[in-house]
């Protein structure tokens, strides 16, 4: 049998996580093996990505190329369009009020990980072998992995970017808390006649968010949660009928709508691995977390997630898979993705509840931040970057004892 093909990094899943892991890690100076077919580009989702995120994309040399497809968001909205004895007043947040530009821009996936994927194949420092990964074998010294193609490969460090099922999380027996939600997503995309101003809207509704999203141009996404059911009717209806339906649900707000080619359906679920790294692995994206889409934070945490393991890697750059490396890690990452799947899921439940309790706390919370302007900024920044927050109300504090 032929020797392994060895390097420092092994990143395993050509998804958007896995691509940019390949190009951090080959940015900072690591050969990098790629293990992953290419992403079909039947994916017809947007991704809303924030600030932060953009600024890895940028440190990577992509984001001039991807501004063309994307459009920025500058306001976001929550509606409650519940029928539901309590409800919570609309509250907006915008960009300036925080002295940014914008909170981030949103692009087609497909445009996304076409871009990322020319990257990865023109980067010396990265060898894509485009086969799935059909066994691993974690040992102390090194990880080994044996793709489909029959080759095999031995790391230092996996990186499992192999998304919400995880082969290589199975492999070391990462537990994984589970729950499947009684909801699936309709997502597509669609013309309106009147400008969006790249204002995002949020309705939320008793079966989940309905959440339209700036596109360049008279163009939007839309992410529809509703029940499995329901989103499979909906898919099923005639171009006419469900732009109809579009639109009557956002109050014709962008006036006419025509739903675009390409509709699909994404059941939800979440899913909270134990711990986030174990024997020379470890995860990232999918791997690492999911939960439903609302509040646009999924890759956005998975950029998060790669950005600390790469930092971790290069300072543990004898060996970035060794027990130290994956111990720092695990701690980095475990506050920021339980804290963001902690409030995904709880707002998401909140909106099914139909218990007064739960409509209560969500319509309180959400009143007091359309009406405290402070806190509202806090939310805001922490939105875009863990900390930051805290950082702001810092300094706020420490300037008004300065006077
Ligand atoms: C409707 C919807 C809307 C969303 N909107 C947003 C948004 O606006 N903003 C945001 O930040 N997030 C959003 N998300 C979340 C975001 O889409 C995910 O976080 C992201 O796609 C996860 O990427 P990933 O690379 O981790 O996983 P995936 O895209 O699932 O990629 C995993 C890859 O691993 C590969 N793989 C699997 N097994 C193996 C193996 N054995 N060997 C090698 N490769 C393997 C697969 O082929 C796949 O290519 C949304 C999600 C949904 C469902």
């Amino acid at each position: 049998m032929a020797d392994p093909i060895s390097a420092p990094i092994l990143v395993a899943g050509a998804g958007p996580a896995g691509l940019i892991a390949a190009l951090g890690f080959a940015e900072a100076g690591f050969p990098v093996i790629l293990a992953g077919p290419e992403a079909n580009d039947a994916d017809g989702r947007t991704t809303a990505l924030m600030n932060p995120a953009l600024k890895m994309l940028d440190r990577l040399g992509l984001l001039d190329a991807l501004r063309p497809a994307a459009a920025p968001l500058k306001i976001m909205r929550i509606v409650d369009a519940t029928s539901r004895l309590i409800r919570s007043p609309t509250v907006t947040f915008r960009a300036s009020e925080i002295n940014e530009e914008q909170f981030g821009l949103n692009m087609p996936n497909r445009a996304l990980t076409a871009r990322l994927a020319e990257a990865v194949a023109a980067h010396p420092a990265i060898d894509w072998r485009k086969s799935l990964v059909r066994d691993w074998e974690p040992a102390p010294e090194r990880v080994k992995a044996r793709l489909t193609s029959g080759d095999q490969v031995s790391a230092l460090l996996a990186v499992a970017a192999d998304g919400r099922l995880s082969p290589a999380r199975e492999a070391v027996r990462i537990p994984v808390s589970r729950r499947d939600y009684p909801q699936a997503a309709l997502v597509l995309n669609f013309g309106h006649s009147r400008d969006h101003s790249n204002i995002s809207t949020e309705f939320h509704t008793e079966t989940g968010p309905f959440t339209q999203v700036p596109l360049p141009g008279r163009h939007s996404s839309l992410v529809w949660v509703v029940r499995p059911e329901t989103a499979e009717q909906l898919s099923a209806l005639g171009d006419t009928e469900l732009s109809n339906r579009v639109e009557a649900r956002m109050q014709s707000m962008l006036g006419r709508v025509t739903v675009e080619d390409g509709r699909q359906v994404y059941p939800l679920a979440a899913a909270t691995p134990l711990r986030f790294g174990k024997d020379r692995i470890a995860l990232v994206g999918e791997a690492a977390h999911v939960f439903p889409p609302i509040g646009a934070q999924g890759l956005n945490l998975g950029i998060r997630d790669i950005d600390d393991l790469v930092e971790i890697a290069s300072r543990n750059r004898e060996d970035p898979g060794g027990a130290r490396a994956l111990a720092a890690y695990d701690l980095k990452r475990r506050p920021d993705i339980l804290a963001r799947s902690g409030a995904v899921n709880l707002l998401n439940m909140s909106l099914l509840s139909d218990m007064l309790l739960a409509q209560m706390a969500r319509s309180a919370g959400l009143g007091i931040l359309g009406s405290f302007a402070p806190l509202r900024g806090f939310f805001m920044r922490e939105g875009l970057r863990p900390g930051s927050g805290f950082q702001a109300l810092g300094s706020g504090l420490r300037s008004k004892h300065r006077q």
